[in-house]
């Protein structure tokens, strides 16, 4: 049988790396790395590979499920599920109003068209305030400080790490993680690139990671605590007279404020809680300033704690007050190719916190969610505005959510759920009707999102490897949405398509700047009509993108056609460009370095100082989202779940290297191998995310053979970041006992 090759862009983390895949028949035979990829020149993770294994998974469901009353399950058609759910949502609606729906999203809908494109009309027809993502788990405090700092909530710092001197980076594990809010396809390989050519990295950790055993200087800090080690750098900038705005100055604001603010976290009055040295403090300040460029990135270890968003504005402080903010080498901001760079002012509507709160919670939202720390609180509280059926979307939230035990019996005490997902995980178990997408070699791709936050500007469309009749995710969405909003289950999806395909039209025919500003819609839809769904979209946004066609203003410029004739590996457009101050949309048009919820919370911070606790998190190459644990290659060998103790410890607490001990927390606890080790600092203990698959009904069988303890069970939902409604995942307060 003759082979085939395809070309395509990873999917299963933000790393955007380029495979090739090679197939006979509807068989793969070998996935690698495309070595012409430009960006990722060949790079792949163990993960890249497992794409054949999560498309052959026999546990993988490949056609709808209805629950029976006996709890069992029974495949039906498409047509019978959709119907379940129009039968089943109606009463619930009419009964207790739409603030009886909630739905919550988890991270995989960015990695997939249907996600990223087709969701916000869900959301729109379920009709609450009562949203949830995973985005408040893991990444709300760097979306906060960018929208307050600089008006865009979307818009992230990218270390430009092709091209510093000096690169800070706390609480990240890049060379494990692959890149996270930073997208660097072979982020080890460019790692190793900077450290020749002589720049320096220092990695500030409780634990010694991959990423810090290779780094010039490995700073170990006290969880929890990287936020006040950042402020007694800010100070440190201001009383060794260090500060040097440089281009961006006169579009800066709030400096002195800064500096007020900041006044008493001197590098002598957090050493101790922080374990690090004044001296130290001082002179990372000293290095930070006087190299050439710099840039400070923080990740998971700083923003998943409870002072998340103030660490994660910290960093940017840094950054601004060093000259490092968009300069070469130091912090940038993409423009992607799906994006315009129109001229235009600096200035905007600026960003706004808690439009609404949560009924139970009192929590304010952000970026049109509520915490996900909140939720099981909002579906287990009596009273009107109870949450009775929920709409989940490729989410697992009762391992990734806090305190997973109370979000399970809350999941169990829902009226009506319905899951997109591919297997039944620990979360889809409790729906209703479970609607599962294609794998990802039966779906074409384009990464809208990531190519966003790359550290190049970047653009590759992948085709699709397998041809399926299985309904496209786009079409799942678009029918859920339709039946969620009170329409016929028989109701044609493509409505919604395109509703989706002319609001768009519409909108950049009305935009003045736009190429087809004026234009005739029908002439311009004809021209898409080369595509359907999601590619008439691509195309749409690349045509009118910063390179586009601009349908036929530059003849010349990019299409989807184009990029996939001329450009089958991608098409690398080089480094990014400096955009401020044009980009900033802050109302006072300048980036305000003192928002005012950010000084809100310092006063918290003061009167409650963090760095008592000691359970964090790490994160294994091998695993990224649950249901990779069911991919036999990516789970076998050593263990992997263990809780990591410093040798000290565990000879204080009687706990032994291989033998079980018991974790506990406020809300729970979990037995698990001890593993010990001096990776850790004293007075740390390490538990991986995402494991826990031993409980009944989760059918992930080659996950359940090595099921793992889930450290949700231990994370407190009633600790998060006040200003972003982040869990505080890292520094969870613990005590350890043998089994
Ligand atoms: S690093 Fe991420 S994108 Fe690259 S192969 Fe691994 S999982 Fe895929």
């Amino acid at each position: 049988m003759a082979t085939e090759t395809h070309l395509r862009t990873c999917p299963l983390c933000e790393a955007c790396c380029g495979l090739e895949i090679t197939t006979e028949g509807d068989q793969v035979v070998r996935i690698r790395g495309d070595q012409s990829d430009p960006v990722s020149r060949g790079f792949i993770c163990p993960k890249g590979s497992t794409l054949k294994q999560l498309h052959e998974d026999p546990d993988r469901l490949t056609s709808p499920r209805i629950k029976n009353d006996d709890g069992t399950w029974r495949d039906v058609t498409w047509h019978e599920a959709f119907a379940e759910i129009e039968r089943r949502l109606g009463p619930i609606v009419d009964a207790h109003t739409r603030q009886a729906l909630s739905i919550v999203i988890g991270n995989p809908n960015v990695h997939n068209l249907g996600g990223q494109l087709y969701l916000r009309p869900l959301i729109a027809a379920v009709g609450s305030t009562n949203i949830f993502s995973a985005s408040t788990v893991d990444q709300m405090p760097k979306h906060v400080t960018a929208g307050l700092m600089w008006g865009r909530p979307d818009l992230f710092p990218l270390a430009d790490i092709e091209r510093t001197d000096y690169l800070l980076m706390l609480g990240a594990n890049p060379r494990v993680s692959n890149g996270s809010l930073l997208t660097v396809p072979d982020f080890p390989g460019r790692l190793d690139e900077l450290v020749e050519r002589g720049a320096r990295v220092v990695v500030v950790d409780p634990r010694r990671t991959k990423t810090a055993d290779k780094a010039s200087e490995h700073l170990t800090i006290t969880p929890g605590t990287d936020v006040l080690w950042l402020l007694a750098i800010i100070n440190t900038l201001f009383a060794d007279d260090l500060v040097d705005i440089g281009r961006l100055a006169p579009h800066i604001s709030g400096v002195d404020q800064v500096q007020a603010a900041t006044i008493g976290f001197t590098p002598e009055s957090i050493a101790e809680r922080c374990g690090i040295d004044a001296d130290v403090t001082r002179r990372i300040a000293h290095e930070l300033a006087e190299a050439p460029s710099a840039a400070v990135y923080g990740r998971m270890g700083n923003h998943t704690t409870e002072y998340g968003s103030i660490a994660s504005w910290a960093a940017d402080v840094i950054n601004a007050l060093t000259g490092n903010l968009d300069r070469p080498g130091g912090i940038m901001f993409n423009c992607a190719p799906t994006q315009t760079l129109a001229p235009s002012e600096p200035g905007g509507r600026g960003f706004k916190l808690s439009r609404w709160v949560g009924r139970v919670s009192k929590r304010g939202e952000v970026k049109g969610e509520l915490p996900a720390a909140t939720l099981a609180q909002e579906i287990l509280t009596p009273g009107e505005g109870k949450i009775r059926a929920l709409v989940l979307v490729a989410c697992n939230p009762v391992r990734s959510f806090p305190n997973s035990a109370q979000l399970d019996e809350a999941f169990a005490s829902l009226d009506f759920m319905v899951a997109v997902d591919p297997y039944v995980t620990a979360s889809s178990r409790h729906a209703d009707v479970i609607l599962p997408p294609t794998s990802a070699l039966e779906r074409s791709h384009y990464d809208f999102a990531f190519e966003a936050n790359m550290i190049r500007v970047f653009a590759k469309y992948s085709k699709a490897v397998f041809a399926t009749d299985a309904p496209r995710e786009e079409e799942i969405l678009s029918r859920l949405a339709l039946v969620v909003s009170g329409k016929p289950s028989t109701s044609d999806p493509m409505l919604i398509h395109d509703s989706v395909v002319a609001q768009a039209v519409d909108q950049e025919i009305a935009r003045e700047s736009s190429p087809i500003h004026g234009r005739d819609r029908e002439e311009i839809l004809d021209v898409l009509s080369e595509w359907t769904w999601s590619e008439q979209l691509i195309d749409l946004k690349l045509r009118l993108g910063r390179f586009g066609d601009g349908f036929g203003a530059t003849p010349d410029g990019l299409t989807l056609r184009r990029l996939i004739d001329d450009h089958p590996h991608g098409r690398d457009f080089g480094h990014l460009e400096q955009r401020f101050p044009d980009a900033i949309k802050t109302v006072s048009g300048t980036v305000e370095l003192a928002p005012e919820p950010i000084m809100v919370d310092l006063d918290r911070l003061r009167s409650k100082l963090p760095g008592d606790h000691d359970l964090v998190g790490r994160r294994d190459l091998r695993s990224c989202n649950t249901w990779m644990h069911n991919v036999n290659v990516l789970i076998k060998g050593k263990e992997r779940c263990t809780l990591q103790v410093h040798p000290d410890d565990a000879k204080r607490l009687g706990v032994i290297d291989g033998e079980m001990a018991t974790v506990r927390s406020r809300v729970g606890e979990v037995t698990a191998p001890v593993e010990v080790t001096d990776d850790l600092i004293t007075g740390v203990v390490s538990l991986p995310f995402g494991w826990g698959h031993g409980e009944p009904g989760i059918e992930m069988n080659t996950a359940r053979t090595r099921p793992g303890v889930n450290s949700n069970r231990l994370t407190d939902e009633s600790v998060m970041c006040a200003v972003s409604g982040n869990a505080a995942l890292n520094a969870i307060p613990v005590e350890v006992v043998p089994v």
